[in-house]
């Protein structure tokens, strides 16, 4: 490592300092070099803090103790986690670096100033590697004692134990991960807020300003429902606001920290922003976006008649035309070069890009931006890398399958169940990906700019279809939330929260055991609300967990599942959480939150029962738990035959809705594993035995006026959903690619419906 200052000012920071000031350091200085208002920063180096551990006689005990470590014992994890936070936070900072940051300080405004200190870990290879979140944060830190307790304690959170954890199984070595700590002015923000600089889903030159009241932490945790504003840039006009209720504000409190205020009913509905401070904010997202050379999620602030940026990042949502994407309607099978492998097209689209082979999740730390991704099958630990890659690969699965749904709402192609992907493909080889027809062609072959711009959800928001059978949208991902209400869905019919779970590395039971159900119960609570909030007034149905053991068993606390032979026959579904009370009641403590919180339009679905007596088991522990069940939306997935079979008891039992979970449903009558490539071509989502029990089951729910829909991936494939139209159903819900597509399909049947009648009577 060069010899670097302790502490660099954002000016003097270029684009080589990165592995001194870590990803928001570097990024921050740039956005100051080309001009944007930063609020006033200096940075802590990264050498600074290697000299500390150094002078201060720690490093080597403290690396000596993570070496031992078994990071998969969770007694041994926490406590050497808590031991060498100790060790660095009772260690004495060397005078020079004290100094050095007190007088930094003091240059800033010195007593008084209010700074934001925040961390910036970084890898030697790989600055701001995904340790995104998992060191501390500090706002409203007044004072030279309190700032230096802060820099230092950001050095602690280095050895967090998520933190170590995360590292440890990514493959780095903890000796060359490091951490740069920002201090900056801390914004008095009256208002706050993110802008994307271009439409986040079609790339249209149209910028979408949130914004509330008070700090920024609010609208970006999501804990408030911001007020929407749409300016176009071509004509330099707002086109179009929302003005959200928005309930709360976070304000800094006193010397440290910061608090939640109720807002006056006057704020909560008063506009944030004036035109004029949209346009404004517009243009200098504008800076930022022609500076970078994509569109940006930026994050901003107004105090008094000042404009601040605070951060800028790429948006990674919108799929750009220049790129080889698009579906490439028309094309014929194999038209594109040389096929190297085939499977089922599970995510459109089209890109092309190194192969990188992940047999074990240490490995996904070579994966890079851009890279296609090659694994047997993906699990929930694979998340963060899948969110890198231009496309996924996989061995083995179908339509169904983990590696298909998140690739669907990451809105990246992909190709599965290709048997033998990761034996065929090499490291390093440049391949290019059809994850429409679920084709792998040899190096980077041009497709055909698609004939309809990835533009349709848009088309459809702006002029939506109106249809008498509901079109709702599948989600997994809260940060797919955005995309999915653009297609202007009629709510969401399927909120798998699961992934809100597996995301996080630990099994419910890791929660319950150490005592962390708080934690368990604010990431569903922040998870559903971003959803819900992306669907103001429309109905969201939220299923409780639904993970066969097999997808905990990577994470944390795994170690206690079961090992069962057929775990998509085991201990999932509402079978598990009803034995499983304290897991169930953390869920409906969520839920009950979002009630409260004046959430009436979520809506709670169990998945997998097959009788209805675990609906009045599920319905009456919740009443236990202070749920008033007699108001509360409550409904059944129907995934297994019994449940279609006896879906009139059901309905007696007290169901305010139904929906067809095909995926299980198929696979439970036709005993074919959804997951099996060998058996793949024998899932038939027609098969008549499957037709029968939805047809039945359609007309029962009919003749009670219980709502019927289906949220398996059937639902999104517009014969089918054409043939459920016709047979009935009330609601459909698709993935987020398929709304569009679905929505005509619904439409045109439902005319057809209309005109024949017509003709009948004539
Ligand atoms: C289904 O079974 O159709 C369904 C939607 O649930 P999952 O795919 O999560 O099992
Ligand atoms: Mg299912």
């Amino acid at each position: 490592m060069k010899e670097m200052p302790n502490v660099l000012w954002l000016e003097e920071i270029k684009k080589e300092d990165i592995n001194s000031v870590g990803g928001k350091g570097a990024s921050l200085g740039e956005m100051t070099a080309i001009g944007l208002p930063v609020p006033k920063a200096f940075v802590v180096t990264a050498q600074a803090f290697r000299r500390f551990l150094v002078e201060a006689g720690i490093e080597e005990e403290l690396f000596r103790r993570l070496e031992r470590l078994d990071v998969d014992d969770n007694g041994a994890l926490e406590s050497v986690a808590r031991d060498v936070q100790d060790i660095v936070l009772a260690a004495e900072m060397p005078d020079q670096i004290r100094q050095e940051i007190v007088d930094a300080y003091e240059r800033m405004g010195a007593d008084g100033t209010v700074v934001a200190v925040r961390s910036s870990a970084t890898a030697e290879d790989l600055p701001d590697a995904s340790f995104a979140g998992q060191q501390e944060t500090f706002l409203n830190i007044l004072g030279e004692s309190n700032l230096l307790d802060a820099v230092q304690q950001c050095w602690a959170s280095l050895y967090g134990a998520r933190a170590i954890y995360y590292r440890a199984k990514q493959g780095f070595d903890d000796r060359s991960v490091n951490i740069a700590v920002v201090v900056q002015e801390l914004i008095g923000s009256e208002k706050s807020g993110v802008m994307f600089t271009s439409h986040p889903v079609t790339g249209e030159p149209l910028t979408i300003v949130e914004g509330s009241w008070g700090l920024g932490e609010a609208v970006v945790s999501g804990s408030v429902s911001p007020d929407n504003y749409v300016f176009d840039l071509r004509s330099e006009r707002v086109v179009d606001r929302l003005i959200a209720e928005k309930e709360i504000m976070i304000i800094p409190e006193g010397k440290h920290g910061t608090k939640t205020v109720k807002l006056s009913a006057k704020q909560r509905t008063a506009p944030v922003l004036s035109d004029a401070e949209v346009a404004r904010l517009a243009t200098l997202g504008k800076i930022a976006e022609d500076h970078y050379g994509v569109p940006q999620d930026v994050e901003w602030a107004v105090v008094g008649d000042d404009v601040f940026i605070l951060q800028s990042r790429p948006i990674t949502t919108i799929k750009r035309p220049e790129i080889p994407h698009g579906g490439a309607a028309g094309q014929q099978k194999g038209t594109l070069g040389v096929v190297l492998l085939e499977g089922q097209g599970a995510s459109p689209g089209v890109a092309s890009g190194r192969v990188v082979i992940v047999r074990d999740v240490k490995d996904t730390s070579d994966v890079k931006d851009g890279d296609i991704l090659v694994t047997k099958m993906t699990n929930p630990d694979m998340v963060p890398a899948m969110r890198r890659v231009s496309a996924i690969v996989t061995d083995e699965g179908g339509m169904t399958c983990h590696a298909a749904i998140v690739s669907r709402e990451l809105g990246t192609p992909a190709v599965v169940g290709t048997k033998k992907a990761t034996k065929l493909l090499k490291d390093g080889q440049i391949v290019t990906v059809d994850g429409e027809k679920g084709i792998i062609y040899e190096g980077a072959v041009e497709a055909p700019a698609p004939a309809a711009p990835t533009a349709a959800p848009a088309a459809a928001a702006a002029a939506p279809v109106i249809t008498g059978t509901l079109v709702k949208v599948n989600v997994s991902l809260p940060e797919a939330a955005q995309r999915a209400a653009a297609t202007g869905a009629d709510g969401v019919g399927l909120l798998r929260i699961e992934h809100l779970i597996l995301g996080l590395s630990k099994t419910p039971g890791w929660y319950i055991e150490n005592g962390e159900e708080e934690t368990f119960i604010a990431e569903l609570y922040g998870g559903i609300k971003t959803v819900l909030d992306a669907f103001p007034g429309k109905p969201v149905w939220v299923r409780t967990l639904d993970a066969p053991t097999d997808e905990f068993r990577n994470m944390e606390g795994g170690e206690d599942e079961p090992i069962e032979h057929n775990p998509m026959l085991g201990w999932r579904g509402i079978r598990r959480d009803l034995r499983s009370p304290d897991q169930f009641r953390l869920q409906v403590e969520a839920f009950k939150r979002l009630w409260a919180a004046g959430y009436d339009n979520l809506g709670v679905m169990f998945p997998m029962v097959n009788h209805p007596g675990e609906f009045i088991k599920a319905r009456a522990m919740m009443k236990e738990w202070g749920v008033d069940v007699e108001t509360a939306t409550l409904g059944v997935m129907i995934e297994v035959p019994s449940s279609a079979i006896l879906v009139e008891d059901f309905i007696r039992a007290g169901i305010r809705f139904a929906s067809f979970g095909t995926n299980d449903l198929i696979q439970y009558t036709l005993a074919i594993d959804r997951n099996n490539e060998h058996v793949a071509e024998m899932y038939q989502p027609k098969h008549p035995a499957v037709l029968r029990l939805i047809d039945y089951a359609i007309s029962v729910c009919r003749e009670s006026g219980v709502e019927c829909s289906i949220c398996g991936q059937a639902g999104s494939d517009p014969d089918m959903v054409t043939w459920l139209v016709e047979h009935g159903i009330s609601s459909v819900s698709a993935n987020i690619d398929a709304v569009p597509r679905i929505r005509e399909a619904v439409a045109r049947k439902e005319q057809q419906i209309l005109l024949d009648a017509a003709r009948r009577n004539a």
